[in-house]
């Protein structure tokens, strides 16, 4: 925003007038000369990190073996980095010792990028050393150096390659991406967390199939600590993915999965190799759950009123928020992806034209909301509690939620009444 660019060039300006040069540099450059939002701004430097910290009074020396001072000027906090080559990197991962250096060439080269090794003064006068303008203008993504060299320093840069070939719809330049077909093993060094970023940003992208075909057609995936592998996705599913919204991102992971062919609990076992939370891999797993259930009653449901009782009992173990978002996404998947029998193919479109309207239809949809509590049903039939008390609750729920019994006390004393006198007999 306009503050931010404000206070950032304060920041640029205060190190001017103490004798030190001083740039943006690095993604926010690109995105100012792409026209995208830009939402941090880095800066680097000539001065060293004691002489940023004398210079301002409000900063954090958040990473100071690495040269950079967190400054703060009005609300906006800035990453102010000394001008410094790497070297010696450690296991294909991160520098193990950084070098301050005087000239911003030196500094801009050991970036991964040409379109990310750009830099800007407060005049708006750009040091482009590696023709990053250009690529940037043809749309092409391009190593600094030598390609097999930089990824072997560090192996994140072809996640990261392939992440912004997907959201920006860029180009791979010949040699990089053959830089990255030949160093696509070292990926195995990569901690999943930082994997997952990448992949979280592509996917989030306007365009992730692009990402998932590149990452197919050079086997990266297969390479990382927790793989994936390529050839098990339905590429036919994937054509709706972009037609799901960016910012429900996780339901593209969801479509995702279920295009892989995953079950929930392999879904889930992914999700948490590959660090996600576990309020993430539970909204993502839902709707798997929901895909696994409607895919077993929907072989065995000959008329709407058993499709609708299945649907309900469906909502309830899986929950409203799964169902509805199984539903959203039945909305892209190509139809006939299941590729079955007409009667399923027809109870399945049924499904879908009315279950939101069968989910509204539901008086109730938790144990909580039920008229009558588990103690009272002891009381009612004068019998210790066990398993069977959990069983009966259930049945209670799913028959006031299809709508067989009132959510009323009578009604609902009459069923156990029924249900045990049963059970006795
Ligand atoms: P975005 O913030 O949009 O994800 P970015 O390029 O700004 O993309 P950051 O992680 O914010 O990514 O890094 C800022 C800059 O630092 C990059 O533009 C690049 O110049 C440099 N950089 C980041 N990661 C690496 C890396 N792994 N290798 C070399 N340079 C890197
Ligand atoms: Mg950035």
């Amino acid at each position: 925003d306009d503050e931010m660019a404000k206070q950032s060039e304060n920041v640029l300006i205060r190190l001017n007038e103490e004798g030190f040069k001083a740039y943006w540099v690095g993604g926010c450059v690109r995105d100012e000369l792409m026209g995208r939002s830009v939402d941090d701004m880095d800066i680097t430097t000539s001065a060293s990190p004691e002489q940023v910290m004398n210079i301002f009074e409000d900063c954090i020396p958040t990473g100071l073996q690495h040269g950079t001072v967190t400054v703060r000027s009005g609300g906006h906090f800035f990453e102010v980095t000394t001008f410094r080559t790497e070297s010696e990197y450690k296991d294909n991962r991160r520098p193990a010792a950084v070098q301050f250096v005087q000239d911003i060439k030196e500094d801009l080269q050991r970036r991964d990028f040409t379109m990310n090794a750009l830099a800007m003064d407060v005049n708006g006068a750009i040091v482009d050393p590696f023709g990053g303008q250009t690529d940037l203008s043809q749309g092409l993504i391009r190593c600094v150096g030598q390609a097999v060299e930089r990824f072997g320093e560090d192996a994140l840069r072809m996640m990261r390659c392939v992440r912004f070939a997907s959201v920006f719809d860029f180009s791979i330049a010949f040699n990089t991406w053959k830089g990255l077909v030949h160093q696509r093993e070292l990926l195995q060094h990569i901690a999943m967390e930082r994997v997952r970023t990448e992949m979280v940003k592509m996917m989030a992208g306007p365009h992730p199939r692009k990402g998932l075909a590149l990452l197919y057609r050079s086997q990266a995936l297969e390479h990382v600590k927790a793989p994936v592998e390529a050839s098990r996705f339905n590429h036919r599913m994937l054509t709706g993915l972009e037609q799901l919204s960016g910012e429900h991102t996780l339901l593209r992971w969801s479509c995702l999965l279920l295009a892989g062919g995953y079950d929930p609990i392999e879904a889930d076992k992914l999700l948490r190799q590959w660090t996600f939370s576990n309020e993430q891999r539970a909204r993502i797993t839902g709707v798997l759950q929901v895909e696994q259930q409607v895919t077993d009653f929907v072989k065995q449901c000959e008329d709407m009123p058993a499709l609708r009782a299945h649907w309900i009992v469906t909502v309830l173990t899986c929950g409203a928020q799964a169902a509805n978002d199984w539903l959203q996404l039945q909305q892209v998947l190509p139809k006939r992806w299941r590729e079955v029998s007409e009667q399923v193919y027809g109870s399945m479109t049924l499904i879908q034209t009315q279950a939101a309207a069968w989910i509204q239809s539901m008086p109730v949809h938790k144990l909580k909301e039920l008229q009558m509590t588990g103690e009272q049903v002891l009381k009612l039939v004068d019998r210790k509690g066990g398993p069977w008390l959990g069983q009966l609750m259930k049945h209670l729920l799913k028959e006031t939620a299809i709508g067989n019994i009132k959510n009323q006390r009578d009604a609902l004393s009459a069923e156990v009444k029924r249900v045990t006198a049963n059970e006795q007999a």
